[in-house]
């Protein structure tokens, strides 16, 4: 019983569940719950070193026993851009961060990381592409320093500090008793809400992947952390392929670029002022926000 409340030996544990993917992507992701829908090819290859450019050609796909959501889907994320989706509630845009998290695979058309179909990739290729950070974030019973090194076991302490005054995240933990070496408690109970998430941006800072994805990372959160971990998620996002989905309007205006989804389809896109000049659905969500908050 005492083994099983060491942190460290959890961490082992931990490590070696992931190293050899009993627990699966789901896990590798930091999505819990999530079924398993894909296995490795048995001739996968690792990814190719690239900008991290990801493209869905002619994607068809729909959850099983549902008629098809994506219907040809052609959409480009350009590498080293920022993308936000926006669009109505159950449009498709957590869908579509599935299949390039290869949480499911598409029934017909594909999905590229650089030119590169998915379905060949390793799993361990893509986990290391790929940074995410959704609502719920995954935190494991061990240290603040644990917690964040995941995934980069050989950081130094020096990085991990970076890293966390990078996520708004060292003034927090140096204020606690223990310091980084402050445990977390079961699922991050001794943590609030937004604090669970600068540790996650931290995690995602240090494990320095090309591309970076963010599913309604703040929309828990109350507006005082949702500032803190914006300004830790726009300082991640530079220089990264970064593609963000947010409720609130105002967490992607910086974005470069927006595409709206609805019904499972691209029905507008191109910069913030380009859609706002169309006066179509962005336009209208826009101002319905807005005009709201007034
Ligand atoms: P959004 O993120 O834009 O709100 P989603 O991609 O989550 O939209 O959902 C699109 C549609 O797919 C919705 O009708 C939703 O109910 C359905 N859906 C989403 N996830 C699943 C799933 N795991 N199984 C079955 N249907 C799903
Ligand atoms: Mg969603």
């Amino acid at each position: 019983l005492l083994m099983a409340y060491d942190p460290a030996k959890r961490l082992a544990r931990m490590r070696v569940v992931i190293e050899e993917g009993l627990v699966g992507v789901g896990l590798m992701y930091q999505i819990l719950d999530t079924p398993i829908a894909v296995s490795e090819a048995p001739d996968a290859t690792p990814l190719p070193d690239g900008p991290g450019a990801v493209r869905f050609r002619e994607v068809v796909f729909g959850y099983e026993d549902k008629p098809p959501l994506l219907r040809s889907l052609d959409v480009t994320f350009a590498a080293g851009q920022t993308t936000a989706l926006v669009g109505p509630s159950g449009g498709g845009k957590s869908t579509i961060i599935n299949l390039i998290l290869r949480l499911y695979d598409p029934g017909e058309g594909r999905v590229e990381i650089d030119g590169f179909d998915l379905r060949n990739a390793t799993f361990a290729s893509l986990r290391d592409k790929i940074a995410f950070v959704g609502q719920e974030t995954f935190l494991f019973d061990g240290t603040l320093k644990e917690n964040i090194a995941m995934g980069r076991e050989n950081a130094s302490d020096k990085e991990i500090i970076a890293a966390a005054k990078a996520a708004n995240a060292h003034d927090f933990i140096s204020a606690m008793p223990q310091g980084y070496d402050t445990d977390v408690g079961e699922n991050g109970a001794n943590l609030s809400g937004g604090q669970r998430q600068r540790i996650a941006i931290a995690r995602a800072i240090l494990r320095d992947s090309p591309i970076l994805i963010m599913d309604e990372a703040t929309s828990a959160l109350d507006s005082e952390s949702e500032y803190l971990v914006n300004e830790a998620l726009q300082k991640l996002s530079a220089g990264r392929t970064a593609i963000v989905i947010a409720h609130r309007l105002s967490t992607i205006l910086s974005a470069d670029r927006i595409v709206v989804i609805k019904d499972g389809q691209v029905v507008e896109e191109g910069s913030q002022a380009e859609l706002l000049s169309q006066g179509g659905l962005f336009k209208s969500l826009y101002d319905r926000q807005f005009n709201a908050a007034e």
